[in-house]
């Protein structure tokens, strides 16, 4: 065992994507305690595991209900998920802008080689932050689901009442750190996002930590123990299912 796993053992803390079970995870960018040491696991990977197993009080984000036998879209697809996803889909298709281990090299905001209404699921964590036309990326994602089918999505978020920063021109990479939290970020969300995803025409549910029991959302760590002062760290992560309505 390594030094890092040595000094983390005890209890109280669960991964509920490997089963680690620890004295406290360790930290990222901005949290204390927030990082799986086994499988690397953050805070919107466990949440979203967490909703798969029907933990949420939301209903119907359970893995039979969103997953089971669907042809699923995974973009930038995280090691976290992909197992799990995988498996339950009925279909599965990976797909990034540039990494090569993906089935499919696509430009999320522009897809003219998918076609319509040809998935159940779309899946894409903290990708939409990197996307000059995010707008475009939520129409295209709407256009290849099926009536009824779902968009999984994440992004960085400043915390509440604050509005999205964006600025195209803004360029240098240092100037998108200082501004969106990263050098390769276009733009750093508000609470206004979920408008985008309306405005686009998904109807959307929204998940928190506040959506599960206060014990396991602490035992599994859904929201960072410690805040942090920076406006760009995403305190509270939010989970949007984004729903194309079947009419
Ligand atoms: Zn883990």
């Amino acid at each position: 065992m390594n030094a890092l796993l040595k000094s983390l053992q005890g209890s109280g803390t669960k991964c509920n994507v490997c089963g680690w079970e620890g004295r406290a995870f360790t930290d990222d960018q901005w949290h204390p305690g927030t990082i799986c040491p086994l499988c690397g696991s953050q805070v919107r990977h466990r949440m979203l595991a967490a909703a798969l197993d029907g933990q949420a009080d939301i209903p119907g984000l359970d893995e039979k209900s969103v997953l089971t036998g669907k042809a699923i879209l995974h973009f930038a697809p995280e090691r976290q998920l992909r197992d799990r996803v995988s498996r339950s889909a009925g279909k599965y298709v990976t797909a990034d802008y540039d990494r090569g281990d993906c089935d499919l090299k696509l430009d999320i905001s522009a897809m003219p080689s998918v076609q319509d209404r040809s998935f159940d699921v779309v899946i894409s964590c903290d990708v939409l932050e990197h996307v000059p036309d995010d707008l475009a990326a939520m129409r295209e994602i709407r256009r290849i689901l099926r009536p009824g089918g779902t968009a999984i999505l994440t992004v960085p978020q400043m915390d509440p009442p604050a509005h999205t920063d964006e600025d195209p021109s803004v360029l240098s990479e240092s100037g998108r750190e200082i501004r969106f939290g990263q050098k390769d970020h276009v733009r750093m969300y508000g609470d206004d996002f979920v408008d985008r995803l309306r405005a686009t025409g998904f109807e959307v549910d929204v998940l928190t930590s506040e959506h599960f029991s206060v014990n396991e959302a602490g035992r599994m760590v859904l929201a960072p123990p410690v805040k942090s002062p920076s406006p760009l760290a995403t305190n509270c992560r939010r989970i949007y299912f984004a729903r194309k309505p079947s009419g």
